[in-house]
């Protein structure tokens, strides 16, 4: 399966579109196997979300020492992580070290976006079409990421704001200098709440635009102790195998409990549980308890303790109970902060609601909600992303008989394992929705997935296929129990982007699989029984 040297279009073996962490990995894989490949890319360079989230605050929320790559046992030795939790900035000198050190921009071309991809039953290969040109290739692997299609609402009159409009998904490279600016944000998810107290301390005034309000635990972010990293490096192996025993991919070194439900104690122990969790920050909280996203009961025990810190947090009543979440915590993305809800203390910072009176438009000087108008010079979009689907399905993918994907997931996403989907042979998501990605530290479900592929292509090799795809039935099934493991948890209980509820007219459907352990044993039974629920040709 090596190169078929030139034709019209460049051919390789395998097109991975997207250079952010999995793109980069499944090329590294890829040339290790002695294939050809080729990444496009839409940015100038590598990074994939630490490329283009480069908003003031942006840093990861699962420990550094966990969210970084171990299948370079020398990479993950040498790699000096500083912080706890690594600003957007230091993730993006670690991805573009790990591209120089093996070498890897030689085969991406950036500034490239794939904008078609058929199948060509004759010939068993795919024609990926991008704004610069077409190439031929037996694989495409999309790398396209979770979290990488900005959603900005269409509100009326977005074109015709004088200011300067931001999204936290597509920042200024050379930043944004909001000195003696009256700002407005929209959105109060993760990213918001890492923007706005950096935010709120440099402008004029800042107005948060808030709809639903989410829970956020402090990250207590801190400078690395030199013992605990060396202690992990002593057996870097050891302590990735006790992360991959955990349901979300990592936290086994964090406090948890999951032996207790949070109604098996009492109200004073209850209290105490929370307490050391919340000292100890970040997303660990909800392992306090081992039925905290099945038990309504329970999760309101949590929800309720977080509401009083923030009561305890903020100083004027009518702002905390505002900023305090109604629904059950969990169900949306938990977020992590640094000095979120004290920021409504400052004289400059003013919390708008608009559950109450919605943004009607936008003007040219500012905003209008149905109770006011907001004079400003500068909106920032925390609106999110058109999560799991948006970034693959802007693409015109063309599986067997011309068939879109776009027209098969209708209906909302239908996959095996995540990873290929019937119809599309030869085509890989890495992440892809009905697997566990954005349930988990993305870092090892991005390799295991990726291992997947270059295992997969390998074996086809081995047995002479050229293609492979899912049978129906396996795809059905799958897609059932997905549906089965989130129905069972409180997970699709409110208008998360886990959903697609964030986007008007997007199929409701619950996306990722929750539960790595479980989903990587299924992954290795399927390969166990001879790729059980794939078909080769
Ligand atoms: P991405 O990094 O999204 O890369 C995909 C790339 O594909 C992009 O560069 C994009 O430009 C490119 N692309 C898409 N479509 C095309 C096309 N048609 N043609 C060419 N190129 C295309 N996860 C965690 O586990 N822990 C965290 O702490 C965490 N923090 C996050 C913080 C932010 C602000 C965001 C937005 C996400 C965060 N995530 C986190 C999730 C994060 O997306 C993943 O951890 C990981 O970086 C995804 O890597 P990826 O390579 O799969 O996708
Ligand atoms: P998000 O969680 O989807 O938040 C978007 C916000 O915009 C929500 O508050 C939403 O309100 C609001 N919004 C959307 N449309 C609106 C409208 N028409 N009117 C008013 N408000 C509107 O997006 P995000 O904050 O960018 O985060 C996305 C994900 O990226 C996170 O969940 C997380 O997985 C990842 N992330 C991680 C970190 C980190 O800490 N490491 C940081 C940033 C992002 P509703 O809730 O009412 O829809």
């Amino acid at each position: 399966m090596s190169a078929l040297g030139a034709g019209p279009d460049r051919e390789y073996d395998a097109v991975v579109v997207g250079a952010g962490f999995a793109g980069l990995y499944m090329l590294h894989r890829l040339r290790g196997m002695g294939l050809t490949a080729r990444v496009y890319e839409v940015g100038d360079d590598v990074g994939g979300t630490w490329y283009w989230n480069r908003y003031p605050g942006a840093r990861c929320d699962v420990d550094s020492l966990e969210y970084s790559y171990q299948f370079s046992e020398e990479l993950q030795q040498e790699w000096e992580w500083t912080e706890r939790y690594a600003t957007q900035p230091e993730i993006l000198r670690y991805v573009n070290h790990v591209a120089d050190r093996f070498d890897l921009r030689r085969d991406i071309d950036f500034e490239t976006r794939v904008e078609l991809a058929t199948f060509d039953e004759e010939a068993k290969r795919w024609r990926v079409t991008t704004s610069r040109g077409a190439a031929s290739a037996r694989f495409v692997i999309m790398a396209t990421g979770c979290l990488s299609s900005a959603n900005t609402p269409d509100f009326a009159g977005r074109e015709s704001f004088a200011g300067e409009t931001l999204h936290t998904g597509q920042w200024p490279h050379q930043g944004v200098d909001f000195t003696g600016k009256r700002v407005g944000i929209i959105g109060t998810g993760s990213s918001a709440i890492q923007s706005i107290p950096l935010i709120a301390a440099e402008a004029k005034h800042l107005f948060v635009f808030q709809r639903t309000a989410n829970y956020s635990i402090p990250a207590h972010n801190q400078p690395l102790d030199a013992e605990v990293v060396a202690a992990i490096k002593a057996d870097y192996a050891g302590f990735r195998a006790q992360n991959r025993l955990m349901q979300a991919g990592f936290g086994a070194r964090a406090p948890r409990n999951m032996e207790q439900g949070a109604l098996d104690v009492d109200a004073e122990q209850r209290q105490s549980m929370y307490e050391a969790r919340w000292q100890h920050g970040g997303l660990a909280f909800l392992g306090a308890f081992n039925d905290l996203l099945s038990s309504r009961e329970a999760n309101e025990t949590s929800a309720s303790f977080v509401r009083a810190k923030i009561r305890e947090l903020v100083d004027d009543p009518e702002v905390a109970e505002l900023l305090s979440p109604k629904n059950v915590i969990g169900c949306k993305r938990m977020c992590v902060d640094s000095g979120y809800y004290r920021t409504f203390n400052r004289s400059n910072v003013s919390l708008v609601d608009v559950r109450a009176s919605p943004i009607e438009e936008i003007t040219a000087s500012g905003l209008r909600t149905g109770a006011a108008e907001y004079a400003l010079d500068c909106i920032v979009f925390a609106t999110g992303f058109d999560a799991m689907t948006g970034a693959l399905l802007k693409i015109d993918i063309r599986g067997r008989c011309g068939r879109r994907l776009r027209e098969k997931w209708a209906e909302g996403p239908r996959t095996f394992l995540g990873l290929q989907t019937a119809g599309f042979p030869n085509l890989f998501t890495i992440t892809g929705p009905g697997s566990p990605s954005v349930l988990t530290n993305m870092l090892p479900s991005i390799e295991q997935h990726v291992d997947f592929i270059a295992e997969c292509i390998d074996h086809m090799r081995t047995r002479g296929a050229t293609v492979v795809e899912p049978a129906e039935w396996a795809e059905d099934e799958w897609v059932s129990h997905v549906n089965e493991t989130a129905g069972a948890t409180l997970l699709p209980t409110c208008n998360s982007w886990y959903l697609g509820a964030n986007i008007p007219g997007k199929a409701r459907v619950f996306m990722p699989y929750l539960g790595f352990p479980a989903y990587v044993e299924k992954c290795e039974a399927v390969v166990e029984n001879g790729y059980e629920g794939f078909e080769f040709g």
